[in-house]
């Protein structure tokens, strides 16, 4: 399929590895002018050589608003434009309600909420302008059933969610659509980390018995950045081989 992209603007926010890198490959490889950002220059160099199609890397952290706003004002000095926004990011550290100190959800909110708000302030005055724009925000499945053992993700997504619903629907007749797509568990560097090297998807309790390809969330998540997405906009996509149970 024809995403009818070619020659748009995109800025993807931690994207030297996971679901952000494979997301981008998606956007370049449907015709997109590409740029990057993630905290290491020999990661972002080795990601932006992958990518190809002339993408270009920042070295920028979005843990925080100021950086999550550095980047697209970087992005769009350097591209003219910004017309697919994708506000990803680290996620926080794993915990529960006993284990976490109460100062930590300070850091998640920055990180995983007022992050993308700044992406988000940055990036919509111009969208609206031309009338056109495509924002998808990389949260998680545990917005529609919290995780265990992951008290500040479950936290500050939901924070995120609601303010991207809020947004959608503010700008939806400016042209510009404001999704995000959930993760449930994809082969990437994150789970390594939260459950280590020996991930068994069925193990996992995920119903296609496997974990996600990369590749494949990147493909579903340019499609929401395509022309023929125009009409969905507000919508919370959960990718996760059928592992949430609830019905909407
Ligand atoms: P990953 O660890 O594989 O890759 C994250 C990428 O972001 C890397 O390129 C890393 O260098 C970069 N990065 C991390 N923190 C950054 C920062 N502060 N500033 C700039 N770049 C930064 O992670 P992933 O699996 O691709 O996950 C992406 C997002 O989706 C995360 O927020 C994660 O919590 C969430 N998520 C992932 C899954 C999954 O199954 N992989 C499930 C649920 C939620």
């Amino acid at each position: 399929m024809d995403y009818e992209i070619v020659g748009k603007t995109a800025a993807i926010a931690a994207a030297s590895a996971g679901l952000g890198l494979a997301t981008a490959q998606a956007l370049s490889r449907a015709g997109a002018r590409v740029a990057i950002c993630s905290r290491e220059k020999e990661r972002v160099d080795a990601a932006v050589a992958l990518i190809g199609n002339g993408a270009i890397g920042f070295v920028c952290d979005v843990s925080t608003a100021t950086g999550g706003r550095l980047f697209v004002e970087q992005a769009i000095a350097k591209l003219g434009s910004v017309d697919i926004l994708i506000a990803n990011g680290g996620g926080p550290p794993g915990g529960t309600f006993l284990s976490t100190p109460e100062d930590d959800y300070i850091g998640a909110i920055e990180k995983n909420l007022l992050s993308v708000v700044a992406m988000c302030h940055a990036a919509v005055p111009a969208m609206r302008e031309r009338k056109w724009g495509r924002i998808v925000a990389i949260t998680s499945v545990a917005v529609r059933q919290p995780m265990p053992n992951l008290i500040l993700s479950n936290t500050a997504r939901a924070g995120v969610t609601g303010f991207l619903k809020t947004l959608a629907r503010e700008i939806a007749c400016d042209g510009v659509t404001v999704n995000s797509v959930q993760p449930g568990i994809h082969a990437t560097d994150r789970i390594t980390q939260l459950y280590g090297a020996n991930t068994d998807g069925a193990a996992m309790g995920i119903p296609a018995g496997v974990m996600g390809d990369p590749a494949d969330f990147g493909e579903v998540t340019a499609f929401l950045c395509s022309e023929h997405a125009k009409f969905i906009t507000g919508v919370q996509l959960h990718i996760d081989g059928g592992s949430y149970a609830g019905l909407l």
